[in-house]
């Protein structure tokens, strides 16, 4: 029997994603506001190590290091000719960190926000953006990414752009994840750019997105990661997934740390699996930690039938 495509799999059982590849590269060393994709080429061990953990951690999924792979993040460090081998490089990591754990899993290809703005708010063209998106996107499913997730995304303009890219280059599978706040008074929660659950998964489904996703944000903790799925829910078929940060990042001697601990934190892994997520992680602050804790989580969950 061949091993289930990502879909196949998530459809039948829940699976576990990972934890925070930022937070933990500048743990490992990583200034702040340095190239973190750049270590696949010059630190790969460093990030193998972190993707290593998350796998015996019991990840059944795990994102490529490739947030800031696109040309046009690799441009502001110098990085714009090794978009293919950056982003290479991130997928066969991944693959190392399954086998080195003994454990199979899934690579999902990471693109992370072009970090500009479009005309006629910004300096990038529609077409520059939808190049950029391609090519990084090639590079994933050339070097054989499982899915890729288009993740932390606020505006529906650009998630569209980089959706259309990734089913372009042959994706298998094809993730969408945005990033909420929740409001001031508390009500409700939306992406900077003011777009609500029920939009989002709408306009994913209508783009042809698989998977309707969410991560990062302000203020979304499990609780509310768990509002955010059951609000797709109402508004798609399709299955979800959910990565919320290890609660608020506070400022502490001038280091940001996130406050919530894995014994807090997997409290909201058995609701989330009971709203019926597809595919739980997380993503800033959290640790392997974090991930072998939500592993025990699941187990159980799924050890009661
Ligand atoms: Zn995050």
């Amino acid at each position: 029997m061949s091993k289930p495509t990502l879909l196949e799999a998530m459809k039948q059982r829940p699976l576990l994603g990972d934890g925070a590849m930022g937070t933990q590269l500048m743990m490992a060393g990583l200034e702040s506001g340095a190239c973190g994709e750049e270590w696949n080429l010059t630190h790969p061990e460093f990030v193998l190590g972190i993707q290593r953990r998350y796998a015996e951690a019991g990840s059944d999924v795990i994102l490529t290091n490739t947030f800031g792979g696109s040309r046009i993040m690799l441009n502001r460090h110098g990085n714009a000719d090794n978009v293919a081998a950056i982003n290479k490089a991130a997928v066969d990591i991944v693959r190392e960190a399954f086998t080195g754990a003994g454990r199979d899993g899934y690579v999902v290809g990471d693109i992370g926000p072009f970090g500009g703005l479009m005309e006629p708010y910004g300096e990038f063209t529609e077409q520059q953006v939808r190049e950029a998106f391609e090519e990084q996107a090639n590079a994933l499913v050339d070097a054989g990414a499982d899915a890729i997730i288009i993740e932390t995304q606020t505006g529906l303009e650009e998630l569209g752009i980089a959706i259309a890219a990734a089913k372009e280059a042959g994706a298998k599978c094809v993730i969408g994840s945005m990033a909420y706040d929740v409001t001031l008074d508390g009500s409700t929660f939306r992406t900077m750019m003011g777009i609500d659950p029920e939009r989002a998964a709408e306009f994913m489904q209508d783009a042809g997105a698989d998977v309707v996703a969410l991560n990062c944000g302000t203020g979304m903790d499990m609780q509310r990661a768990n509002e955010a799925i059951q609000r797709y829910k109402e508004a798609t078929g399709l299955p979800v997934m959910a990565q919320p940060n290890a609660g608020q990042p506070k400022l502490i001697n001038m280091k940001v740390v996130y406050d919530e601990t894995p014994a807090e934190m997997v409290k909201g892994v058995v609701p989330l699996l009971e709203t019926g997520t597809n595919i739980v992680g997380a993503c800033c602050g959290s640790t392997p930690d974090h991930i072998r804790a939500f592993r025990g989580a699941i187990d159980e969950y799924l050890k009661k039938g």
